[in-house]
């Protein structure tokens, strides 16, 4: 970790959270009402440690055995800090018992297989003590029903939602959702915060709306995110893969 990296990503964060509180200020929110999850995809475990330092918390991750790899290197790094993990990508059935020991929460739940499965591994873990209690998680929401980019359309999101509620070893916290690729921003925030919406009507403890990123995230902080994915505008191009 060189001295210039750290105050690179000292500089970015600043940015970031100032282009946080200009999208809340122009629609009169606060800005503590929208959490920040940094996307350390492709990241190397030193940078996760220098966020820690400067006060993030929340990281997000989209590979099963990377992330793996990664909350044990950052453990060692900073044995006292109490980072939390989330899953934000696809993630296959035979993965979850990967990630169950440590994720704080899966924003990518998008089939009653994937939840059942998950309940499963977050009971596992509850009873050999490496997890406390339910797994908190999100109903990936894809606005387009395009099947390859994962999520759940409207035809099926509140009966999944109420599955997800019927399993006692998962909590239901809300709403993920990625805008498609090429669409209007504005409409696919109003299209998503419409689906949240409908799903809290259902399930009022499903409060939290994880949308916006790098590119977009003041238009989802206009529609009522609660929790922008921040990867690019925040580590840069950096990559330790070449995916
Ligand atoms: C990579 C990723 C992000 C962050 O994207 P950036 O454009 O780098 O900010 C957010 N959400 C998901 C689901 C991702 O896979």
């Amino acid at each position: 970790m060189t001295e210039e990296r750290r105050v690179e990503l000292a500089q970015r964060l600043e940015s970031l959270r100032e282009r946080i509180a200009a999208a809340c200020a122009a629609v009169g929110r606060h800005p503590d009402e929208v959490a920040l999850l940094a996307v350390t995809k492709t990241v190397p475990a030193e940078d996760v440690a220098t966020l820690l330092d400067l006060g993030l918390a929340t990281f997000g991750e989209n590979r099963a055995q990377e992330a793996a790899t990664k909350v044990t290197e950052v453990a060692k790094l900073r044995p006292d800090a109490l980072p939390r993990w989330h899953f934000v990508g696809g993630l296959q059935r035979n993965k979850v018992r990967v990630v169950a020991p440590w994720v704080t929460r899966v924003e990518s739940v998008d089939s009653v297989r994937l939840a059942d499965a998950l309940a499963t591994a977050a009971r596992r873990a509850v009873d050999d003590g490496t997890r406390d209690g339910p797994l908190p998680v999100l109903l990936q929401y894809s606005v387009d029903g395009d099947p390859k980019r994962g999520g759940v359309s409207d035809a099926g999101l509140l009966e999944l939602a109420d599955h997800v509620e019927g399993c006692p070893d998962l909590r239901l916290d809300g709403l993920m959702a990625v805008a498609p690729l090429g669409a209007d921003p504005d409409a696919a925030f109003a299209a998503i915060a419409d689906a949240a919406a409908r799903l809290r009507a259902a399930h009022p403890g499903a409060t939290e709306l994880s949308a916006g990123m790098s590119a977009d995230l003041d238009v989802a902080i206009r529609h009522g995110s609660t929790s922008v994915r921040v990867g690019t505008a925040l580590v840069g191009e950096r990559r330790i893969t070449s995916r």
